[in-house]
């Protein structure tokens, strides 16, 4: 029968820059769901972070977040004049806000090195949050 659960992951950031694994909240929440087939939406309500799927390995997440960055360099951009935080803005538009993954076994079907990422890119924030919303049967 079909289903659905809506579900809020909520946390605080502590850096400038951060990439927080999600992957065991998602996959609980999944489990907890009973949902075995579905899809996974994965959507954050903020326009100064982003989401991300890749390995958990200190070189490589560090690599991603220096590419990242390069995305938007450092200069005088308009936004800055009204809140210093213009290349957040632009990153998060280029690398988006929202996944959907499909669920699988109660699941989510993801390869062996992928793991979800919420990337804070304006912190530190005191609460910033996931919203999870699990469809299937
Ligand atoms: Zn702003």
């Amino acid at each position: 029968m079909f289903a659905q659960k809506f579900s809020t992951l909520t946390f605080s950031t502590e850096n400038t820059y951060a990439l927080i694994n999600i992957t065991d909240e998602l996959l609980k929440l999944v489990k907890d769901s009973k949902i075995k087939q579905g899809l996974c939406v994965i959507s954050i309500p903020h326009a100064t972070a982003t989401l991300i799927i890749n390995e958990d390995e200190e070189g490589v997440k560090k690599d991603i977040l220096e590419r990242i960055l390069a995305l938007a360099p450092k200069k005088d951009y308009k936004h800055n004049r009204i809140d210093n935080n213009a290349r957040a803005h632009i990153i998060s538009a280029i690398v988006g806000s929202s996944k959907t993954i499909v669920i699988e076994n109660s699941k989510l079907k993801l390869g062996t090195w992928q793991e979800i990422f919420f990337m804070e890119l304006d912190g530190p924030r005191a609460e910033r949050r996931v919203e999870v919303e699990i469809i299937g049967e």
